[in-house]
């Protein structure tokens, strides 16, 4: 065996174990979240960029961690997919947001669009278009009403399944999306290749709209590119009626972020749905 040495002496730094340790805890308590009903799902609205009116929402996992408090995504989905726990719980998000878009359904003519994020770990396990199909039957929810957000890693690993899967998905009706567009690099390739229906701009373009003229052509483009390919373009993280009025003004069909609203727990996202947004 090697003696602690070179790369080995990486783990002899207090800094480097007690973040590990921290990482190993937390991998501990996130097996029990789900059992302990520690996660729940707060919903952003999506707002019709003309008419100003909500057609959806997005569904964000949370983590009220018992001694920890919230717990932010970025901190445990990287854990989860490492783990493998992100596919019983993106299989419960899954559920826990077709049960919440039946909910408001319920006694309304309006068709919203709830929109779920799923990993490309749960491509990889087992057949995501069977989970699908089986929590729609569950719950009840008119596979129209259903999107599913995914990034390019979906299209960049074992692609041949991946695609299958997509397919599958499709057939039976889901809306695909591809979220943070523009922040991987083969993105129009894979594109055309792949049957998406909607793209989302990232947050780190609309972030830079206002004062340069070169970033406003960059988010032309996107929104080009994608009406070019028949998609839907959504833009993420408007903040300010800068950006807002610009992604109007680019003709761009969805708008989400703070702006409009945050991202709130279902109570307080059905009220904003039943008065509308203040903007
Ligand atoms: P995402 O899918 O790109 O989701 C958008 C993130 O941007 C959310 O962060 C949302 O709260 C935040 N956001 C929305 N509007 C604004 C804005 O105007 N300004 C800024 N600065 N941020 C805004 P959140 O909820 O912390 O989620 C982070 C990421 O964690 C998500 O990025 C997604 O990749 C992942 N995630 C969240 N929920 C789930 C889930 O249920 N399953 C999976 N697989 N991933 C999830
Ligand atoms: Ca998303
Ligand atoms: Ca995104
Ligand atoms: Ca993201």
């Amino acid at each position: 065996a090697k003696s602690a040495g070179g790369a080995g002496l990486a783990a002899y730094d207090p800094q480097m174990l007690s973040g590990l340790l921290q990482r190993l805890e937390l991998e501990a308590d996130l097996r029990l979240a789900l059992e302990r009903n520690e996660l729940a799902l707060h919903y952003q609205p999506t707002v019709d960029l003309r008419t100003g009116t909500i057609i959806g929402f997005e569904a964000l996992v949370r983590w009220h961690h018992p001694t920890r408090g919230m717990v932010s995504p970025m901190d445990f989905i990287g854990i989860a997919e490492a783990t493998g726990l992100i596919v019983p719980m993106g299989r419960w998000v899954l559920a826990e947001a077709c049960r919440q878009a039946v909910a408001w359904g319920a006694g309304s003519s309006r068709r919203l669009k709830m929109s779920v994020n799923v990993s490309v770990r749960q491509f990889e396990h087992g057949d995501l278009s069977a989970t699908v199909a089986e929590v729609l039957a569950e719950t009840g929810l008119p596979v129209d009403q259903l999107c599913l957000e995914m990034t390019e890693s979906v299209l960049l690993t074992d692609t041949d399944e991946n695609l299958t899967q997509l397919q599958r998905l499709k057939a039976l009706g889901v809306t695909l999306a591809m979220d943070d567009f523009g922040t991987g690099y083969s993105s129009l390739a894979y594109l055309r290749r792949y049957p998406m229906d909607i793209l989302k701009i990232d947050r780190s373009f609309v972030d830079r709209l206002g004062g340069d003229r070169e970033d406003e052509a960059l988010v032309r483009t996107i929104v080009r590119l994608g009406k070019s390919l028949g998609m839907t373009t959504v833009a993420e993280g408007i903040e300010d009626n800068v950006q807002l009025a610009a992604l109007r003004a680019l003709d761009c069909d969805v708008a989400q972020g703070y702006l409009l609203s945050r991202p709130l727990p279902a109570a307080e996202a059905g009220r904003i749905l039943a008065e509308g947004l203040a903007a």
